[in-house]
């Protein structure tokens, strides 16, 4: 029988949309895909070739289990430029991914029922992460109005003595939300370690992010190559962590993973350190799809009450039209509309009656998927209203 922790962790529900989304596609449907955070791009030209180059100088080895160094100083140089911070390479640990990093963060800081205080909506694996580690999710509701900014003094009434860190992520997933400096601010004096993860750095469309580190230094900060880079099957991401935690860390990666692959390493020496046009061109296709889809799902009803401005998500509120169920709003309008988003409830009880909506995909795909789901809606209305 399998343990009790595997048989509790639930489901990452988008990855099931998307499962019988393909299920589907297989059936011979044509189906649009606005359920997964994952850009639509090809890895930039330089970063491959510097992963042929790696492979064929032989870089086929394990490495050090915090990574090879020049990886771990351009982390550094990129963090200590773009933020104007004096990070050091000491500090970095490279990793399979931004999940990962969440691990061995989590790993070096839970014991069991120590608390980590998330926003309701966060994205949707946070609370299975501390759960799975035998830690407490704290939840701090956060509301459309505000655009779900986390805020501090809602974050202050949760802290307790079993309080071990307050984790943030700005921009976010699912909400677009970017942290303002001052909420930034206030949130790295509350006392506890904040864990930031700053995977959609570089993906905002207004106001530029800051990084935790610019505001304390009891932080954990996660990112990774996934999002910016377009480099999600390359599993490669990186720790930021307080100096003490380095060596706990570094002996949880070298007994449960060893280190991160090699060939990934030198392709994200290459996407830190070579220029790369295809980025800003990305940027600017993202901030062209978000106009879009915002439009479109106001036209259709949705609410957006304060417009994303960050990574590639919009929470839309489809209380108004009638949702009480997201989960099987989320499924039928797959089945029968041929669009697959993802139900708010996958991010927080807080998000049930919202959709996620992610733009990372093509405008010809965003504009197909509207006239589609006005049918649906249309089809509801006759029946009486969605009926879920
Ligand atoms: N954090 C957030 C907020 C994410 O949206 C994702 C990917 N969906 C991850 C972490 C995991 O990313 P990675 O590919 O780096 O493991």
């Amino acid at each position: 029988m399998a343990s009790i922790r595997s048989e509790r962790i639930p489901p990452f529900i988008v990855m099931d949309v998307l499962e019988r989304a393909k299920e589907l596609e297989r059936a011979g449907e044509e189906v649009v895909h606005l359920e997964i955070g994952e850009p639509d791009f090809d890895t930039p030209q330089k970063i491959r070739e510097a992963a042929i180059a790696a492979i064929e100088r032989g870089e086929t080895h394990y490495t050090h289990s915090l990574g090879i160094l020049p990886l771990r100083e351009a982390i550094a140089d990129h963090y200590n430029t773009r933020y104007g911070l004096s990070v050091s390479s000491n500090q970095v640990i490279v990793t399979m991914g931004t999940s990962h990093g969440l691990l061995l963060t989590l790993c070096s800081l839970l014991d069991p029922g120590d608390e980590v205080i998330l926003s309701n909506p966060c994205y949707a694996c946070y609370p299975n992460f501390v759960r799975y580690l035998e830690g407490q999710p704290m939840f701090v509701p956060v509301c459309a109005e505000e655009g779900f900014a986390f805020q501090p003094p809602s974050i202050q009434e949760k802290i307790s003595p079993r309080t071990k860190a307050v984790l943030i992520n700005s921009p976010s997933n699912p909400t677009g939300n970017v942290l303002a400096t001052d909420i930034l601010q206030s949130i790295g004096q509350l006392g506890p370690y904040v864990i930031s993860d700053e995977i959609y750095h570089g993906l905002v469309y207004g106001e530029r992010e800051h990084s935790i580190l610019e505001f304390t230094d009891r932080a954990f900060v996660l990112n990774g190559f996934s999002k910016l880079y377009a480099m999600t099957g390359w599993r490669l991401g990186y720790i930021i962590a307080p100096p003490g935690f380095v060596r706990p860390m570094q002996k949880s990666q070298q007994n449960l993973f060893i280190c991160a692959s090699s060939v990934s390493q030198w392709a994200g020496l290459a996407a830190l350190t070579e220029d790369h046009s295809e980025i800003p061109q990305m940027i600017a296709t993202y901030d062209r799809r978000r106009k879009v889809m915002i439009k479109g799902l106001r036209d259709l009803g949705f609410g957006v009450a304060v417009e994303p401005t960050g990574a590639f998500y919009v929470l839309a509120d489809a209380r108004g039209i009638g949702c009480t169920d997201s989960y099987r709003l989320a499924f039928d309008i797959l089945e029968k509309a041929k669009v697959a988003v993802a139900p708010g409830i996958d991010f927080g009880t807080n998000a049930e009656g919202f959709l996620r909506f992610s733009y990372a995909n093509s405008l010809e795909n965003i504009e197909k998927a509207f006239p589609r789901l006005e049918a649906y809606l249309q089809s509801c209305d006759s029946a009486g209203g969605i009926a879920l």
